[in-house]
């Protein structure tokens, strides 16, 4: 096949607002033995794109640097012996390229590589015609599933599973906790949780995002704009308290996020978007005993099991609104604005 040795992509100029998103043509990047080139279809928007936008400061990346992090499309090249994928395939990507040598990745543990690269932070991403990834990377799109709802699979139902089934060890006959339902991580972990069978409860200051949290499954809605969340959770609970929480709020909610759980209850945070120092509550974590778990992304085992469910599930990743390529500041203003509901998807495929 005739590839072209250009394409158009979504690139980071410099850092600051969306002045330094740059939407043209970029080099196809050339795909290395052992690597697949992925035709991209579609990809979505996630918080760590406003981030490396704006700043990026901590992450080692050069500079242009094409965004995005997950992504949907088709199989456009790859090894002739490469044996579990076939050119034309429907495929989805992981967004972590890890070292496959160091003592977490050797653990299986890849998403805690030490040399971890993430596409759209330390190298280029899927808001492209094309991106080139370890056919590790490349895993296949369950049977029925748009690229939208694919792509939507990669950062937040991932980041979801890892929180709710490896991190917390989540019950199907438990409680969990979902802070600010309208989120992408918090969308993914009420459908997952509700999948499992779990009782979820959600919260958000949008009431419109809880009435259509519960129409999704949600098992009951507390409005934090206007409700007590720890008392209307005890209220909720009988006294008791949540066995799970799932949080990346931050320090807005983190002492109520504690005072919602039970003795012995784990919360599981991955993110601080209103501030990442609250006060410990020590007192509280050691008499009740409670365990408070960080987590990011997941590995590729996760995503492996988070697709066999997918491939045999009724329930479809939301979707807020979908932009073409050239309006991927619509999209990137879209997530900004927090008044999204589900993913924010951005449309490539446009090469000839
Ligand atoms: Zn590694």
């Amino acid at each position: 096949m005739n590839l072209p040795a250009n394409m158009q992509a979504a690139f980071l100029t410099g850092h600051g607002g969306n002045d330094v998103v740059c939407v043209g043509q970029r080099p196809r990047p050339q795909r290395l033995p052992g690597q697949v080139l992925v035709r991209v279809a579609a990809a979505t928007v996630n918080r760590v794109d406003l981030y490396m936008r704006d700043s990026g400061a901590g992450i080692t990346h050069a500079l242009p640097l094409v965004m995005g992090l997950d992504g949907a499309g088709t199989v456009a090249e790859l090894d002739a012996e490469e044996q579990s994928l076939h050119l034309g395939q429907c495929v989805l990507v992981h967004p972590g390229v890890a070292c496959g040598r160091c003592e977490f990745c050797l653990r299986g543990d890849d998403v805690l590589c030490t040399r971890m690269q993430l596409l759209g932070e330390h190298r280029d991403g899927t808001f492209a015609d094309y991106v080139s990834l370890p056919a590790r990377n490349v895993f296949a799109v369950p049977q029925g599933w748009s690229d939208a709802e694919a792509a939507s699979l990669g950062v937040n139902h991932l980041t979801a599973w890892r929180m709710l089934f490896t991190q917390a060890q989540l019950q199907p006959h438990e409680t969990v906790l979902v802070f600010g339902v309208g989120g992408g991580v918090s969308l993914s972990a009420l459908q997952l949780a509700k999948a499992a069978g779990a009782r979820v409860i959600v919260t958000s200051r949008d009431a419109s995002k809880l009435d259509r949290a519960l129409a999704l499954g949600a098992d009951a809605a507390v409005n934090s704009s206007t409700e007590d969340i720890a008392k209307a959770v005890q209220g909720l609970t009988g006294g008791r308290g949540v066995d799970v929480v799932i949080e990346n709020v931050g320090a807005a909610v983190w002492s109520a996020a504690l005072k919602c759980l039970v003795r012995g209850g784990r919360l599981v945070t991955c993110g601080a978007t209103t501030g990442d120092q609250p006060g410990a509550d020590l007192r509280r974590l050691f008499i009740r005993q409670l365990k408070v778990l960080g987590s990011t992304l997941g590995t590729l085992a996760e995503l492996a099991d988070l697709l066999a469910l997918c491939g045999r599930s009724t329930w479809r990743p939301v979707i807020d609104s979908s932009f073409p390529l050239d309006r991927v500041t619509d999209a990137l203003d879209r997530l900004e604005s927090g008044r999204q509901f589900g993913k924010v998807v951005v449309q490539v495929g446009t090469a000839g």
